[in-house]
């Protein structure tokens, strides 16, 4: 459609010029940190009194850090990312798990997996992972007081090309419309400290590339569904 056409363009327009300001970036940040280990080792035991203020400083340039380095992994993903390959979706689902387990655990998530697909996805399998993490962590941080976590995958036609569909299905808190009209859009978040706001924006730009499409679809209090489609591939 065309709003997703104008979409595209503007991530990747985004994408190049966050390539230039990641890389920017980096450099000053790398800098502050190499200094606060001077001062906190010239400080010696001292260093304790400032315990909060440190770990503060810490914590926020780690942020930066994981802020820059998902810019450059949706900006420069011919840099991060090796070859495509064909992929079994279920058994790349069961890599995924084992990486999210202590969160299903503290959250009481049960996980209801319907592995159906018989057909292959052509993509990166880290970018694959990457994708299924990020949905699969967010209807975690969707379900603070336990649900239920659907994992769906099966083969499925559109306009008459073979693909597969994956589901990342939760019992969650929802999205309101306003909302959800924005969760694609790059930086959006409504996690105020620990979100960043480009899991999907990521995730949708990299399925995208391997032709495929990402949709929610959500109901307030009740929960909300991730549809992935991708061209199968040959
Ligand atoms: P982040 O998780 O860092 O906030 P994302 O791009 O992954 O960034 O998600 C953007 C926003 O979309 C989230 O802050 C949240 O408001 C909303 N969201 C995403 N997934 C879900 C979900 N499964 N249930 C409810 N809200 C969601």
């Amino acid at each position: 459609t065309t709003k997703q056409l104008i979409m595209s363009e503007k991530l990747a327009a985004i994408g190049e010029i966050t390539a230039g300001v990641a890389h920017e970036i980096n450099n000053p940040v790398a800098v502050m940190q190499g200094n606060l280990d001077v001062v906190r080792s010239v400080l010696g035991e001292r260093a304790d009194e400032l315990a909060t203020e440190f770990r503060l400083i810490d914590e926020q340039i780690h942020r930066v850090n994981q802020i820059v380095t998902k810019l450059l992994q949706f900006a420069k993903p011919e840099e991060y990312a090796g070859y495509v390959d064909r992929h079994v979706v279920a058994e790349v689902i069961s890599d995924c798990l084992p990486l999210v387990q202590h969160l299903l655990n503290k959250a009481e998530i049960t996980v209801e997996r319907d592995d159906r697909a018989s057909r292959c996805v052509l993509m990166n399998r880290t970018e694959l992972q990457q994708v299924l993490i990020n949905l699969i962590v967010n209807a975690i941080h969707a379900m603070p007081d336990g649900g239920r976590l659907g994992l769906v995958s099966r083969d499925e036609d559109r306009d008459d090309r073979p693909g597969i569909v994956i589901q990342v299905i939760d019992t969650g808190i929802g999205m309101a419309p306003e909302v959800m009209q924005r969760i694609f859009d790059p930086f959006f978040t409504t996690k105020r400290r620990e979100g960043t706001g480009l899991g999907l924006s990521i995730s949708q730009t990299l399925v995208t590339r391997q032709g495929g499409t990402l949709v929610a679809e959500s109901a307030p209090g009740k929960g909300t569904t991730f549809t992935i489609w991708l061209p199968e591939a040959n």
